[in-house]
């Protein structure tokens, strides 16, 4: 990205003072306890610089509880290793773990367990920025956690405010409160649950402000006493406080806030004797700022800041776990910083944003990521082919950033990169991605924390109108035709049957474009979602513009502008079913409920012949700790229910039926 070759961080003043060798430990193999795709983020990493990297239950070493620190260190003592990266989410923040695995004799990548703990809790982050000058939103952070205490606090505070777990972390027990009334549910609520995640059920209370922008500072501080901050990321589109999308520069700081946060982010730092990786969060509204918390470990969205500055920030905790200096100072980053090479991450995550952005499982069946030779796209993921999405797997699949010269190159880049993705087998979120940057509220760099709950989902034009009624109940001609061709290869009884001779052919993955198959069959499919046609097999001679795969249980599964839908052949209609659904036309019709997610019914709230008005709930179903209730979308009598509580239900499977 730049020429500039690093200098020494102290080189304006004095050379770098060699490090003792005593002081020095040198990484050999490094034990990553985490998967997916930061494991294998860790990986490349420790590729390029020559270091073994072992990551549980890959490459034939077992799998172990990731939340629990002493099988980690157990695991990374049998393999030999001489360090370990927490990457980040699992024991990234735990206090215990850093103090375990030192005492185990093992490098820990990652600040002191004392600067953890001081971090960790927000309340005593607050008065520490506090002490420091540096502003806070105003709110209470007190050790008095009795109802009344809060009470009175509440009301000094003023509303709306925000009911947070002092020991929190990715959102998790976060309420708002804008009516007095419901603070005691809400701090109740907020105990129970931070509770459950942390074990520590304090809280804080924080004014909510209203629409600020959520920007962070990248801190790197070295054994030596060497400290640099590496710009800012803004981290403003956000969904229920989660971040979507990552940039950097921010739109909304300019040399005089960069400055500030920059210094702020340094002292915060410094007073905790900050040792490695990491970043000071601020929210920042038009002419204030204030800290919000520190995350003592690296931030899925570090590549925006490395594809900005050029540097390698797993390398440089690797540095300093080693006990080097860093090798570059605030002076190289600023120049760096001053080219103004702009960067944009976007989360693809395994979610169907058409339906709350409920989390989909499956198994990935197909993948096509952008390739851009001069390295201004890059994608970090830890799926391929084969990976199965299931409760239990963290449903970001991978992060895809592109880097220009500008904002508009880099987020124009960005665009084109998603539209060049295919992820088939399970449901993501790229067609929102493809949506969402492509915003003009984004495209501009107006975005607030909450301005993606007001523009999605988008007002029902007609076009939108159009992608719904696709996306839900009916895709496509050309996609039924594409799946027809794959899908054909998979039967022997196609009618009429294929070329007299002609084996069946299995294709185990097939992009547009590539098969063989003769003769115009004509098959009875059925998509995803319910919808089944007669199709005929389209000439396999005529091209195509989708990308579809046949997966090895015979289901094809289809792009249909970012989103993958499964085709399969539909079962043969038998004689009751067809006369019940002319019954069912004669009388006005029956429904059929399915399950709009795959997960486990928690609940089934009626059972047949109950009446049902419009709202009422049906079943409901949990998947990845979310529950998603199914009501009835109009008054009816159940005719069948066909789950029952703690039964394991596919996207698509018959719920129940309505008449
Ligand atoms: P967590 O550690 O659980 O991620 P944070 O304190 O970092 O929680 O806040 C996460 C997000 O919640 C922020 O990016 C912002 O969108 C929102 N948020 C937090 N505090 C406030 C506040 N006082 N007012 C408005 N929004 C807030």
């Amino acid at each position: 990205m730049s020429a500039r070759s690093p200098t020494p961080v102290v080189a304006m003043a004095a050379p770098v003072p060699a490090p003792t060798p005593a002081a020095t430990r040198h990484i050999d193999t490094l034990f990553v306890a985490n998967r997916g795709e930061i494991a294998a983020r860790i990986r490349r990493t420790c590729d390029r610089l020559g270091i073994r990297a072992v990551v549980p239950g890959e490459r034939g070493h077992p799998a172990i509880d990731l939340l629990d620190p002493g099988a980690a260190v157990r695991a990374a003592l049998g393999v030999g290793a001489d360090a370990v990266h927490p990457g980040f989410g699992f024991l990234s923040e735990n206090p215990i773990f850093a103090e375990r695995v030192v005492e185990a004799g093992l490098t820990w990548v990652g600040p002191p367990a004392t600067a953890i703990r001081a971090m960790g809790d927000k309340g005593a982050a607050r008065r520490l920025a506090a002490s420091l000058d540096i502003p806070v939103v105003p709110g209470y952070d007190g050790p008095d956690q009795s109802d009344a205490a809060l009470a009175t606090a509440a009301s000094t505070i003023g509303l709306p405010l925000l009911v947070k777990p002092a020991a929190g972390g990715g959102g998790k027990g976060m309420r708002v409160v804008r009516d007095a009334a419901d603070l005691p549910a809400a701090v109740a609520s907020a105990r129970r649950e931070a509770a459950g995640a942390f074990g520590d059920d304090r809280i804080i209370l924080e004014r909510y402000l209203a629409g600020p922008r959520h920007v962070e500072v990248q801190v790197l501080f070295d054994a030596h006493g060497h400290r640099v901050h590496l710009g800012e990321r803004d981290c403003s589109v956000q969904r229920r406080h989660q971040k979507i999308l990552e940039e950097t520069p921010s739109p909304a700081v300019g040399p005089d806030l960069r400055r500030r946060l920059g210094d702020s982010a340094l002292a915060l730092a410094a007073a905790v004797d900050y040792v490695g990786a990491g970043t000071c969060e601020f929210l920042v509204d038009d002419d204030r700022w204030y800290f919000l918390e520190m995350n003592t470990r690296l931030q899925v969205e570090h590549p925006v800041t490395e594809m900005a500055t050029g540097r390698d920030l797993v390398a440089d905790q690797l540095r300093i776990a080693s006990g080097l200096p860093l090798d570059f100072g605030q002076a190289e980053v600023d120049d760096l910083l001053a080219l103004g090479i702009h960067a944009v991450e976007v989360r693809l995550y395994a979610e169907d944003a058409d339906l709350g952005f409920l989390p989909a499982t499956g198994r990935v069946e197909a993948i096509r990521w952008p390739v851009d030779p001069d390295g201004r796209v890059r994608v970090d993921t830890g799926i391929e082919p084969g990976s199965v999405v299931d409760e239990r797997f963290d449903p970001m699949l991978a992060k895809i950033v592109a880097a220009g010269t500008d904002r508009r190159a880099a987020i124009d880049r960005l665009a084109a990169a998603l539209d060049e993705i295919v992820v088939l087998g399970l449901t993501t979120n790229l067609r929102f991605l493809r949506w969402l940057v492509r915003q003009p509220v984004v495209v501009e760099g107006e975005v607030r924390i909450d301005t993606l709950e007001r523009v999605w989902p988008p007002p029902a034009g007609p076009d939108d109108a159009k992608a719904t009624q696709e996306r839900t109940t009916d895709p496509p001609d050309d996609a039924w035709g594409v799946a027809a061709r794959l899908l054909a290869a998979t039967t022997t009884d196609a009618r009429p049957s294929p070329e007299p001779g002609s084996a069946p052919e299995r294709v185990p993955e097939v992009w547009a474009g590539g098969w063989r198959l003769n003769g115009s069959a004509r098959l009875r499919i059925a998509a995803e979602g319910g919808s089944s046609r007669t199709v005929t097999v389209p000439d396999p001679t005529m091209p195509t513009a989708r990308w579809a795969v046949l997966a090895a249980d015979g289901v094809a599964h289809v792009d249909v502008d970012g989103l993958s839908v499964a085709f399969d052949l539909a079962p043969a209609p038998d004689v009751d079913r067809a006369l019940r659904t002319a019954a069912d036309r004669h009388e006005g019709g029956s429904e059929e409920v399915t399950a709009p997610m795959p997960g486990a019914v928690l609940a089934v709230h009626v059972g047949a012949g109950d009446a049902v008005l419009v709202g009422e709930a049906l079943v409901t179903l949990e998947a990845m700790k979310m529950e998603h209730v199914v009501t009835a979308t109009r008054p009816a009598v159940v005719r069948e229910v066909l789950v029952r509580a703690a039964d394991q239900v596919r996207r698509g499977q018959l719920l129940i039926v309505l008449e």
